[in-house]
């Protein structure tokens, strides 16, 4: 038994290793769980054998050279958790015994990394990582360009607040598809993303790359009563609450909120790996106080893991917009977080290699929420061919040879003419982000080079209503819907069609701080890279891809054609942003809304000026009630606010 302890230990440590400093797990958190188990149960049975460095009595991982070290002034602590009903009844019983009459604050179990942020007089001094919870990395100027985090509070109080920093999916997801086309490692999920970017030493990237907060605990001494309290007191002060708690009496509530989160659990715009039940009386809380490691008065409830097992049967070899050459896996079909899945990224040849996936191979897929399915690893005790899968030497579109640059993990078709390429360049130029042209998707696409209509991206601007019409599928309605689509982007503001032109590292936001600045493209165009460079958040990197996309021939010759075409070069952004409805006002959104999701009631108030807050506050100018409101329409009664409905929004 003691072997199998020092086994576990080093092989935990290392996994933690691997998590927590270098951002970069090997194994899935559930297999990570299920080892820590087994450890657990063993020094229970064997208190005499306990490793002086076991995991079960040390928080967190190790602070990563490179950073300033951050002596925390009050420790931070990790969560016991449970994986069943029965574990949150013994969790009850524990705490009912001494004190029968408490309640629960259920919280979302946001999977990112903890931070620790403290002012001074109202004002941020310092921001840091957990590290081993009582030393963690000073992470100050990271955490200053995460914009949802605020650098003065409404109060000048001087306090410490505790809460997770997460990547929303939206973001990781261009976070990597623009990692997969630079050749550039994926992220393996959210949490990674967060924690890499939060360790990055370049603050630009940090705040290129959208992370968000949701804080939950004040560490250092608050006169709030309960957890409820803390959370509406760092809301007043300014904080992202999550706003998604309940109070529950019993643990049958408590239940009934984890299955109706676990539901939601794909929709949320961000990843969580459980709910925290914490005790909700702080006088409790403190009678209760900490084991090493944890609280007594709160344990994480641990979502099951979104894994299962498929066989791979063969794989698909594509081109991206870039020339990375992408593989994807066809898998027998499983069922996984509630869809039923048949094929998952490989990610690239490097991590083919990595893993040692051979053909016919039983591997374990992954699904974290809406995220793409991936394949995590093989399943080696299952093996049954030897073969390896045959990494394609020419591409599949131009049949040109292909390049695995030594830098890059993956391999490149480099034939500026392969048709995949302009193929999904176009595309890209059409999308939401981009110019935005409803209807023009991947498959019109194909059919428009099919039948040579077009052969970049400026030719769609000289197609004829009869031109779609020949299109096979397409009728009049259909081919002047496309048409008007295609006349409209013309219009647009001109950062749509700077992202739209695919110039590499130039993201849409980047676009729209680069038209901000330079309001056209032309000027754009003539602008020196050291001006470019000086440019908050951007870079060098980003002004000389700039530079060379506008100093080649092929670039003017579009561009002259673009306006030609009678396209728009010039930004229009800030005037609708002067004109909009809603500009600066304050808005929270509550209750069942029937016709919008939440995210698109959300993207259609931040489109016209709104700030959109959590929870209702003085500061709240309207909120927008929809079916079966609770607290918050309550709280804003109480404080006389402008109470709408969705259909007053939808009016809009
Ligand atoms: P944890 O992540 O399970 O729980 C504690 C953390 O939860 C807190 O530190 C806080 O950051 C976070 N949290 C999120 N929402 C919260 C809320 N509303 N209230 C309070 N806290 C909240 O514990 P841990 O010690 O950080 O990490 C252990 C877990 O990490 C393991 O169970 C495993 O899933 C994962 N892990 C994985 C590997 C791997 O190799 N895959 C290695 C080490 C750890």
């Amino acid at each position: 038994m003691k072997d199998r302890m020092s086994e576990l230990v080093a092989l935990l440590n290392r996994y933690a290793y691997e998590y927590y400093t270098s951002d970069a797990p090997s194994v899935s958190d559930s297999d990570y769980d299920q080892l820590y188990r087994e450890l657990v149960q063993l020094e229970a049975t064997y208190p005499q054998d306990i490793l002086p460095d076991s995991p079960t009595h040390r928080v967190g991982g190790k602070v990563l050279e490179g950073f300033e070290k951050y002596q925390h002034q009050y420790p931070l602590y990790s969560l016991q958790d449970a994986f069943s009903r029965q574990e949150l009844e013994d969790f009850d019983r524990r705490v009912r015994k001494d004190f029968p009459h408490l309640s629960y604050l259920c919280e979302l179990k946001i999977d990112g990394l903890s931070i620790s942020l403290t002012y001074e007089n109202g004002v941020l001094v310092a921001g840091a990582t957990r590290g081993d919870g009582s030393v963690g990395e000073n992470i100050t100027e990271n955490l200053k360009r995460v914009k949802d985090i605020p650098l003065t509070l409404a109060e000048t109080s001087n306090l410490t607040v505790r809460g997770e920093c997460y990547m929303p999916r939206s973001s990781f997801e261009a976070v990597n598809r623009y990692r997969q086309e630079q050749g550039e490692a994926e992220f393996a999920n959210p949490r990674n993303a967060a924690a890499g970017t939060l360790r990055q030493l370049d603050t630009g990237v940090v705040a290129q790359r959208n992370l968000a907060t949701f804080l939950y605990q004040v560490a250092s001494p608050s006169s709030e009563e309960s957890q409820e309290g803390v959370l509406e007191h760092l809301t007043s002060l300014g904080f992202q609450v999550n706003d998604r708690y309940i109070l529950a009496q019993s643990m049958d509530q408590v239940w009934d909120f984890i299955q109706e989160i676990e539901a939601l659990r794909p929709q949320l715009p961000y990843d969580i790996d459980g709910i925290v039940i914490k005790v909700n009386d702080l006088a409790i809380q403190e009678e209760l106080g900490f084991t090493v490691k944890a609280p007594k008065w709160a344990i994480a409830y641990k979502f099951p893991a979104e894994e299962k097992e498929a066989q791979l049967l063969s794989v698909d070899w594509t081109v991206g917009r870039t020339g990375v050459v992408t593989p994807t896996a066809n898998l027998t079909p499983v069922q996984l977080a509630g869809t039923r899945v048949s094929r998952a990224t490989l990610h690239n040849v490097d991590y083919i290699a990595e893993k040692d996936i051979r053909m016919q191979d039983t591997v374990i897929v992954y699904k974290a929420g809406d995220i793409i399915p991936a394949v995590l690893r093989v399943v080696e005790s299952k093996r049954v061919s030897q073969e390896k899968l045959s990494i394609p030497k020419t591409c599949p579109s131009c049949q040109e040879e292909l390049i695995h640059f030594e830098d890059e993990v993956a391999l490149r078709c480099i034939n500026p003419l392969c048709p995949a390429q302009i193929k999904e360049g176009l595309t890209h130029f059409a999308s939401r982000d981009a110019m935005n042209i409803t209807g023009l998707g991947p498959a019109v696409v194909e059919k428009l080079f099919a039948q040579n209509l077009v052969k970049d991206v400026a030719g769609i601007y000289r197609l004829t209503p009869d031109d779609l019409l020949q299109l096979e599928g397409f009728k009049e309605k259909s081919a002047s819907k496309l048409y008007q689509a295609i006349q409209a982007s013309k219009e647009n503001s001109a950062e749509r069609l700077l992202f739209g032109l695919g110039i590499r590292h130039v993201g849409s936001k980047a676009s729209r701080i680069l038209l901000e600045k330079f309001h056209d493209i032309e000027k754009l165009a003539q602008a020196k890279p050291e001006e470019i460079a000086a440019i908050d958040s951007l870079g060098l990197v980003i002004a000389e891809s700039l530079a060379t996309y506008f100093s080649q021939e092929g670039s003017k010759i579009l561009l002259a054609e673009l306006v030609e075409a009678g396209v728009n070069l010039a930004y229009l952004g800030e005037k609708v942003a002067e004109d909009a409805l809603l500009s600066g006002k304050t808005l929270v959104l509550t209750g069942k809304l029937e016709n919008l999701t939440r995210a698109q009631a959300k993207e259609k108030l931040q489109s016209l000026g709104a700030n959109v807050a959590s929870s209702v506050s003085k500061k709240t100018d309207i909120v927008i009630a929809g079916a079966d409101a609770g607290s918050k329409l309550s709280k804003a009664q109480e404080l006389g606010l402008e109470i709408r409905d969705e259909a007053w929004l939808e009016s809009l």
